[in-house]
């Protein structure tokens, strides 16, 4: 794990960690309005607090925890991908999204990702490390930076939305992912003060974490990442549907929605011939008719070296069709930052919702 960062803490904990370089109190709420107030990262522009004092504070909460490596952009520069090195080297990707009414950060929870799923680049690589809470949370401080300076033209400057679509898989580093949770929507200075309802948390679906966080007073978006509707097909696409299968992982997601009242984005990656069938789009209909969800079809983004390919335009059409005739709310996600690789798919916004 890399040092204590600002973001780590609530706004008690930044108090006793300030106590404890013997600097006044007050300083935890100055630093912490630098820092989710003005979106400032950098100690040294923070000239209302001596030089001293600053060093000393930035020293013990503001350790430097992502490092630009590249930064690509596309679609008229309304789409930015970063990509970061962390303290211990480590590689992370963050991918900013602008529109005429909102801007979406998809960010990573871990370095890599154990889930495995055969489709997605991340799966191939294994997990490296889960990412500290303030690792997480710096990923949107300092892109919602980037929106306020205004480069994406024609698009508001304010970071309103956040999806966990980067590497890893959330709910496999739970704890740190809720802290996450609670700095980006708890109101300035203690945090961002997002909307939980422009929160998306992306899930391969871990049924135990899937109720735990029903049970956090959170009302973000859950979406579920199911890619098949039935038990042979998800085994081999999501492999931890071997431990939880489509009925149980479907019943923690309507408990969700039970709970918090928030309608469940269902993900379903267009994969030729492997999970477009028509009588696949009809079982996934039966499913979910008459539940708080909505599917969002994602055109498969082939990985090198992969044997799959998206799905035929005609295909995507029959299965949309199908869904609706179904009553199944259904959106095809748009397929931002593909030339920057900024969409291996699992990077792009969830479209539609909230
Ligand atoms: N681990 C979480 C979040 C990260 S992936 C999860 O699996 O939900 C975000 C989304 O992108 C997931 O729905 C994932 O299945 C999807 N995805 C991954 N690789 C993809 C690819 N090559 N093409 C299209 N979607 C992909």
């Amino acid at each position: 794990m890399p040092p204590v960062h600002l973001a780590d803490l609530d706004l008690a904990g930044r108090r006793a960690i300030v106590a404890e370089t013997g600097e006044q109190a007050f300083r935890a709420a100055q630093l912490s309005t630098h820092y989710f107030g003005r979106l400032e990262r950098d100690p040294a522009a923070m000239t209302d607090i001596p030089a001293a004092s600053r060093e000393r504070l930035a020293g013990h909460l503001m350790p430097k925890l992502l490092t630009p490596v590249r930064e690509l952009e596309c679609d008229d520069g309304a789409t930015r991908k970063s990509l970061w090195r962390l303290h211990d080297g480590a590689l992370v990707e963050s991918v900013l999204m602008g529109y005429p009414d909102r801007v979406t950060v998809c960010i990573s929870s871990q370095a890599g990702c154990g889930m495995a799923c055969p489709f997605c680049a991340t799966g191939q690589a294994g997990l490296t490390r889960n990412l500290s809470t303030a690792e997480i949370v710096d990923q949107v401080v300092y892109l919602a930076g980037v929106a306020a300076s205004g480069v994406m033209e024609g698009v508001p400057r304010r970071l309103s939305h956040v999806v966990f679509m980067g590497m890893g898989e959330p709910l496999a580093n739970y704890s740190r992912v809720i802290a996450a949770l609670r700095r980006l929507t708890s109101p300035a200075p203690e945090g961002l003060g997002l909307s939980q309802r422009h929160i998306t948390v992306s899930t391969v679906g871990l049924v135990p974490a899937m109720k735990k966080l029903a049970d956090e007073d959170l009302s973000v978006t859950l979406a579920l990442s199911l890619h098949a509707p039935d038990d042979e097909l998800r085994d081999e696409l999501v492999p931890v549907n071997q431990r939880w299968k489509v009925a149980e992982v479907l019943d923690a997601a309507w408990a969700y929605s039970a709970k918090t009242g928030r309608r469940i984005s269902i993900e379903y990656a267009m994969i030729r011939d492997v999970n477009d069938q028509p009588w696949r789009a009809d079982l996934l209909g039966r499913l979910l008719a008459g539940r708080l969800a909505h599917v969002n079809l994602i055109p498969l983004n082939p990985t090198p070296g992969s044997r799959w390919d998206a799905s035929p335009k005609p295909v995507e059409r029959e299965f949309v069709r199908r869904l609706r005739e179904a009553g199944v709310p259904t959106t095809v996600r748009d397929t931002r930052g593909r030339e920057i690789d900024g969409a291996c798919g699992q990077l792009a916004a969830s479209e539609g919702e909230a």
